[in-house]
């Protein structure tokens, strides 16, 4: 049995994380300051003897002896992480130096949970580890962009200095149950318009793309990762191979649910990437063999179910707390 530390735990891929690695026998600490997470996400796990749960800040040093840290705080919605953007370039920064911090002090394999942001507005595609990115350090994604950036730079720095034996993985876009129905992200937002009957807002002309991947696909991805082989660290993109355009989404979403919504479109945000696609190969050599398994309209199925129990029951909560 491993005893391991997940920082934002009580969030959307948070959750499935725990609610795995207890599955699989492990000792689990969920530590969450609730800014995006809710204990709604883990409360089922609450009763489970070898399950814990901190609240606590990342910002803040904290001390626990674990075997591995899989580090995850961070607001992950463009909506959410500009809402306060200081506190989240503070949260990768400073969060991610007092992870690394108690990786060495205790000797724990540490994961980082970084992004396809990394790349930006990609001109390279798709887009291989290799590749440094197209970001805008000064503009309304930076706080995210830079901020995963420089906790990567950290993750490296800590592994040539003092040796800290750390794994990073760049998620691309990930969906599935328990994505917050208010966090503006566009499988989110899609279904509960959808469900709700309101127009669906496409942002720019729709032709933008992205690879969506269904959340139990890349926490076999993550798990894998950090299992490897000491020395191996990364980076290695997780994500769906396949590529589909923002507009292809809302169709989907539209003969899924059945809904008689209309597509509307606003205007694109500023800095928004206009195509994202992993080049998986990496990952396939040497997380063994993995790839997506779960087709795009199977996972969508199931997210709408999920919101679909959620918006029926007027099961939302804002902060921890049912609205
Ligand atoms: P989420 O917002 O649901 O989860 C983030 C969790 O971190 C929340 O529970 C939040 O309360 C917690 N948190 C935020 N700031 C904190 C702090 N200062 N101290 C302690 N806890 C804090 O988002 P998610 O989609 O589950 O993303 C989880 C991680 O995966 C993030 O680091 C995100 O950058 C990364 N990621 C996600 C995606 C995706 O598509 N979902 C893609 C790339 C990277
Ligand atoms: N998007 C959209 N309508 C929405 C929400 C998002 O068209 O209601 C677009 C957004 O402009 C972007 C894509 O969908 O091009 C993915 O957005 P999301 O915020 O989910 O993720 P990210 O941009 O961080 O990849």
């Amino acid at each position: 049995m491993k005893r391991i530390l997940i920082t934002g735990g009580a969030g959307f891929l948070g959750s499935h994380l725990c609610e795995r690695l207890l599955k699989e026998g492990n000792e689990v600490i969920c530590l969450d300051n609730y800014f995006t997470g809710a204990k709604k996400n883990i409360v089922h796990l609450l009763d489970e003897p070898y399950f814990e749960l901190v609240r606590h800040d990342v910002t803040m040093p904290y001390f626990i002896e674990v075997d591995e840290i899989y580090n995850l705080a961070c607001p992950a919605s463009p909506a959410h992480y500009q809402f306060n953007s200081i506190k989240t370039i503070k949260t990768s920064v400073m969060g991610t130096i007092n992870m690394l911090g108690l990786a060495k002090r205790v000797k724990a394999r540490i994961l980082q949970a970084s992004t396809s942001e990394i790349y930006g507005d990609p001109e390279v595609h798709p887009q291989p580890e290799g590749y440094w990115g197209h970001v805008n350090p000064i503009g309304p994604r930076s706080c995210y962009d830079e901020g995963k950036r420089c906790a990567e730079t950290l993750f490296m720095d800590y592994h040539m200095q003092n040796a800290v034996d750390i794994k990073i993985v760049r998620i691309f876009n990930t969906y599935g149950p328990r994505m917050h129905p208010n966090d503006g992200r566009v499988v989110s937002n899609f279904i509960v318009q959808a469900l709700k009957g309101e127009d669906l807002t496409i942002y720019g002309d729709g032709t933008q793309t992205r690879s969506f991947q269904y959340v139990t696909d890349l926490i076999e991805g993550m798990i894998r990762m950090m299992n490897t082989r000491r020395g191996f660290i990364g980076p290695v993109n997780i994500g769906n191979q396949n590529e589909f355009t923002i507009a292809e989404l809302a169709s989907n979403i539209i003969d899924l649910t059945g809904s008689s919504s209309r597509i509307v479109y606003r205007r694109l945000p500023k800095d928004d990437p206009k195509m994202r696609q992993p080049d998986t190969s990496l990952a396939q050599k040497e997380l063994g063999g993995w790839g997506c398994k779960v087709q795009l309209k199977e996972g969508l199925q199931q997210t709408i179910a999920y919101f679909d129990s959620v918006l029926s029951r007027n099961e939302i909560f804002i902060n921890g707390i049912k609205a």
